[in-house]
């Protein structure tokens, strides 16, 4: 589905991502981990099109990507969900669902999006017509994911969605995100700094530091990567 090779990019001369490889496969949850700095974000933007590419290869679906400007990138079904924060909050949560299908041609299909959106989010069906600036963080993820849903991706990035959220409500949230990759057969790259959570639902990792991937493996060997075990849980 979308395939890394040696990717550099960076702001005005300052080079973050170093020569990044990187592959998700069709219907699978894959996860980038990194702590604060790594260039995770950096590595969003440059897959959305908001950071240029200075060198390397971006392929979506077989195609070179990384010259194409951002709304070609959304069309074609790559989806980046920011966090939670980014909603519009003096708006409805419906409302801002609604903005994430601009590219959705037919009322029929936004309302099919919205059925799978509240289908995997009742929650939000409860709280359609609540500013989105009230809902607390965990719905305020639920919606900007919904947002995202609701463009029809193939590939799903999200970007901490388990951010401000207590350890009860990290574990509802993968939940729901291994619900959307298996019931609506969406493919995920899944960018997180919570490792234990994460490496349970997705299948292969990789681990980005200072803008260079310095371990990757199947998830359940990665749990034992002793970068892992210094860096992230702590042993
Ligand atoms: P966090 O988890 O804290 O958001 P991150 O892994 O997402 O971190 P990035 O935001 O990609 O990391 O930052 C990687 C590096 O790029 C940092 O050294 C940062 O200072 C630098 N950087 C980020 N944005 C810019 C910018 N607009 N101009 C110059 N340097 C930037």
């Amino acid at each position: 589905m979308l395939e890394i090779n040696n990717l550099c990019s960076g702001y005005r001369g300052v080079q973050v991502l170093n020569e990044v490889s990187l592959n998700v496969p069709k219907g699978e949850i894959i996860t980038l981990i990194g702590a604060n700095g790594a260039g995770k974000t950096t590595m969003m933007r440059t897959l959305s099109g908001t950071v240029e590419t200075m060198s390397g290869t971006i392929l979506f679906q077989g195609k070179p990507i990384e010259f194409r400007p951002t709304h070609y990138r959304v069309e074609k079904g790559l989806i980046h969900c920011p966090e939670g924060r980014e909603l519009f909050p003096n708006m409805t949560v419906e409302e801002n669902l609604l903005l994430g299908a601009y590219t959705i041609k037919t009322k029929d299909k936004i309302r099919e999006n919205f059925e799978k959106v509240y289908n995997v989010f009742p929650r939000l069906y409860e709280r359609k017509s609540q500013r989105a600036g009230t809902l607390s963080g965990g719905e305020q993820q639920m919606c900007a994911i919904g947002r995202g849903v609701m463009a029809d991706p193939k590939l799903l990035i999200l970007d901490e969605p388990s951010l401000g959220l207590s350890p009860k409500l990290t574990e509802e949230m993968f939940v729901l995100i291994m619900q959307i990759n298996q019931t609506l057969k969406t493919t995920i790259l899944l960018v997180e700094q919570k490792v234990a959570d994460t490496l349970e639902i997705a299948t292969y990792g990789y681990v980005l530091q200072t803008g260079r991937i310095v371990a990757e493996g199947p998830a359940a060997e990665l749990k034992n990567n002793s970068i892992i075990h210094k860096a992230y849980l702590g042993i």
